[in-house]
């Protein structure tokens, strides 16, 4: 099987998972040797629900019946329905939404808007940033480096994260006072050309290490903004919609974006994502001639998925249940951290949660060999989980995202899955000698 998918795929992320899926439902998924999978990456993150909600599927198949596609500049109602619904379900002014495909599109969208009302084109990230690899989104994705992939888009800075289990600025720990905000757009004013449009952020950086930004810091990277007439645009392309115990994660901060991106979480599996702005945004950007014009926009099939989703997550009450469940997954994975020394730290929100692994608790070490072997110990005892960056120089950061339907049994059966992990794994290392 592995000779057929190097035969006719493209490598895109390094190697291919061990085995062929055969079908998925809820939480699990069962390969073509008939094998039972827990999935703790929610289909890398994308759908909240679980795989093939019946709902969704439903959803999707009446839409199909219907209409497939539409010329990008017609709507049918399953489209107005969803956009009507986002308003609703967010907080003035941000009521006018472009449906798109994937997170990096909603992005692009995001910084065309920024562009078209502020008439400039600088743009700030955080350093372990993740917003997507198309050119525009890629430039302000710090977390995987750019090497071989130049030249980046002129005008984009990247701000030291504040990242507070390792604070970047060597200031404070476990306790942010912002100062690397401060230092970040002192170094930004001094860099830039007088032209910066926007801020981009994600309100728990995911793919750089689960890293949830400290209380306060929206509000205060919002003024930082308004002192310079930019944007704030907030990325919550994985914490969206009930992820991380709220229905929105920059809600935490009582802060309200200028653009609002989501994907991932909001289409149930399937390709949707959203840029959300204001009616005064919107009319500025339209009166300056914004265009941006891709041929799935407003595809009335994602449409209908994103309905369905809205209505599953109100109906069986996702949000506080994540907020819930999110509890007792980290309460355990305490638990488990008083009986590994590897496990450093372990920190999220809701049910976004991340386990980082180091070589000595002091001296922070990670762990990223480690890492790399708990992964794949977990996934041929049946767990899957994504390994992140954290600050591994490979990665050392195991991230978990289950569905937010996940039960008090499939916690336990995974906890138990990494206990067993993690003891196999560090044997292993000693019996070779073995420091990373
Ligand atoms: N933003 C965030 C916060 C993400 O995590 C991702 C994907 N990991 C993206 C944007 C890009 O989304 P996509 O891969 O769907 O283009």
């Amino acid at each position: 099987m592995q000779d057929e998918r190097e035969r006719f795929l493209i490598r895109y992320a390094g190697d291919f998972a061990p085995f062929v899926v055969d079908t998925a439902e809820g939480a699990w998924i069962t390969t073509k040797e008939g094998e039972r999978i827990l999935d703790f990456t929610s289909g890398q993150i994308s759908s909240t629900l679980g795989h093939n909600h019946p709902k969704i599927v439903e959803a999707i198949q009446r839409s199909l019946r219907e209409v497939i596609h539409l010329n990008s500049w017609m709507v049918n109602d399953d489209v107005l329905e969803l956009a009507s619904r986002l308003a609703a379900l967010l907080p003035d002014p941000l009521v006018r939404s472009m449906l798109l495909n994937v997170g990096s599109e909603t992005n692009e969208v995001a910084f065309r808007l920024a562009k078209a009302y502020t008439g400039e084109f600088e743009m700030v990230g955080l350093t372990r940033s993740y917003h997507g690899l198309l050119a525009g989104a890629n430039s302000v994705t710090f977390s995987m480096g750019h090497k071989g992939y130049g030249p980046l888009v002129p005008g984009s800075f990247a701000i030291p994260a504040p990242y507070e289990y390792r604070c970047p600025i060597r200031h404070c720990q476990n306790a942010c006072d912002k100062l690397c905000l401060d230092v970040g757009f002192e170094t930004v004013d001094q860099a830039s050309v007088g032209s910066l449009a926007g801020m981009v952020v994600e309100p728990v950086l995911s793919t750089g290490g689960i890293i949830p930004l400290p209380d306060g810091y929206l509000a205060a990277a919002k003024q930082k903004c308004e002192e310079r007439d930019m944007l704030l645009i907030v990325d919550e392309a994985q914490t969206g919609f009930g992820r991380t115990g709220t229905m929105f994660a920059f809600e935490q901060d009582g802060v309200t974006p200028d653009i609002l991106t989501v994907s991932k979480t909001l289409g149930g599996g399937v390709p949707l994502g959203a840029t959300i702005t204001s009616a005064e945004i919107e009319d500025r950007c339209a009166d300056n001639g914004f265009m941006h014009l891709t041929t799935h926009v407003s595809d009335p099939m994602p449409a209908a998925a994103g309905v369905a989703v809205l209505e599953v997550i109100e109906e069986e009450n996702l949000v506080e249940r994540s907020a819930q469940m999110g509890e007792y997954l980290t309460a355990q994975l305490h638990e488990l951290q008083d009986l590994h020394e590897e496990i450093g730290c372990v920190r999220g929100r809701g049910l976004l949660v991340g386990v980082e692994l180091v070589v000595d608790r002091d001296t922070k070490e990670p762990a990223s060999e480690l890492g790399a072997a708990v992964t794949a110990e977990c996934l041929r005892l049946g767990l899957s989980m994504n390994i992140v960056k954290g600050d591994g120089p490979q990665r050392n950061c195991l991230r978990m995202a289950p569905p937010l339907s996940i039960t008090h049994e499939e916690i336990d059966t995974a906890i138990s899955i990494l206990d067993r992990a993690i003891t196999t794994c560090t044997k292993q290392r000693a019996g070779s000698g073995g420091a990373e």
